[in-house]
C-alpha cells in the first residue's frame, strides 16, 4: 500500500510539474508567434531587427526553462565531503564578488566558529548559496531609493546544525510573495525562471537541512540555511 501511495504521489507531482512547464513555455511561444506574425514584408529594417531580437530572447527563455528544469530533476544523491563552512563561504563569495563590485554592493563575511564543519556536496550547496546571493543582488537592484547595497553573510554553530545566514537590505517581500517563494516557477521577475529557490529547497532537504526566511517589505530579507554539522569526533 505504501508503494502504491508513493507512486501516486510521484504521479501527482509529475502532473503538476508538467502543467507548470507547459504553462511557462506557452508564454514565450505566444510572444514568438505574435512577433513572427508582425514580421511582414512592409516592416522597416529597424522593426525587423527589433522583433528578431525579441524572438531570439524568447527562444532563449524557453530554452533556459527547459535546461533548468532538466538540471533540477536529475537524480541528486549528494556526493558528500567534509568541508569547513568558512572555506565554503569564502570560495562562494569570491565567485560573486566581481558582480557585486560592478553593482556597487558590499558583501560582508563573518565567521564565528573557524572549525565549523559540514559533510556536503559542495557543488550543490555552492549552487544554493550563489543563487541566494544573486537573489539578494536582484532585490537590492530593485530598490528605488539610493541606499548602499549590502549583503551580510555569517555562519555559526546552532546545536547540531551549522547556520548560514544571508541577509540583504534589498526591497524585501510582501506576504503574498513569501507564501509562494519555494513553489517551482514562482517568480516576480521579468526574466526569472522561479526555479532557484525550489531547487535550493530540495538540495538542502536532501542534505537533512532546512531553510527559513525572514523578510520585511522595503527593508530586506534574511535567508537562514541549517545544515547538520560534523561534530568534533566524527
Ligand atoms: P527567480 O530568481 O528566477 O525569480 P527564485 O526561486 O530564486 O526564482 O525566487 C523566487 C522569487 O522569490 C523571486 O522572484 C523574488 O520575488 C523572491 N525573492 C527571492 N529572494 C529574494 C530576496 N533576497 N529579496 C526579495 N525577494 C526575493
Amino acid at each position: 500500500i505504501e508503494q502504491a501511495a508513493f507512486q501516486n504521489d510521484k504521479l501527482a507531482m509529475l502532473g503538476k510539474i508538467a502543467a507548470a512547464i507547459a504553462h511557462e513555455i506557452r508564454n514565450p511561444l505566444t510572444s514568438i508567434r505574435g512577433f513572427i506574425q508582425l514580421l511582414n514584408p512592409y516592416l522597416n529594417e529597424i522593426g525587423k531587427q527589433e522583433y528578431g531580437r525579441i524572438i531570439l530572447s524568447e527562444i532563449d527563455r524557453a530554452n533556459d526553462i527547459i535546461y533548468e528544469f532538466l538540471n533540477s530533476s536529475k537524480p541528486t544523491a549528494p556526493m558528500k565531503q567534509k568541508i569547513l563552512v568558512g572555506l565554503l563561504l569564502k570560495e562562494t563569495i569570491l565567485l560573486s564578488e566581481s558582480e557585486a563590485l560592478m553593482k556597487g554592493i558590499e558583501i560582508h563575511h563573518e565567521i564565528f566558529d573557524p572549525f565549523l564543519t559540514v559533510a556536503i556536496d559542495a557543488k550543490q550547496i555552492k549552487q544554493v548559496l550563489l543563487n541566494m546571493i544573486k537573489n539578494a543582488m536582484d532585490a537590492i537592484a530593485d530598490t528605488d531609493d539610493n541606499r548602499k547595497g549590502s549583503i551580510g553573510i555569517i555562519s555559526r554553530k546552532e546545536g547540531k546544525y551549522a547556520l548560514i545566514s544571508i541577509k540583504d537590505n534589498g526591497k524585501g517581500m510582501m506576504r503574498s510573495t513569501l507564501n509562494r517563494l519555494f513553489d517551482p516557477f514562482f517568480t516576480t521577475k521579468e526574466e526569472g525562471t522561479g526555479l532557484g529557490l525550489s531547487v535550493s529547497y530540495r538540495i538542502i532537504s536532501n542534505h537533512g537541512g532546512t531553510i527559513h526566511v525572514d523578510s520585511q517589505h522595503n527593508e530586506g530579507t534574511e535567508f537562514l540555511i541549517y545544515l547538520p554539522c560534523v561534530e568534533g569526533k566524527e
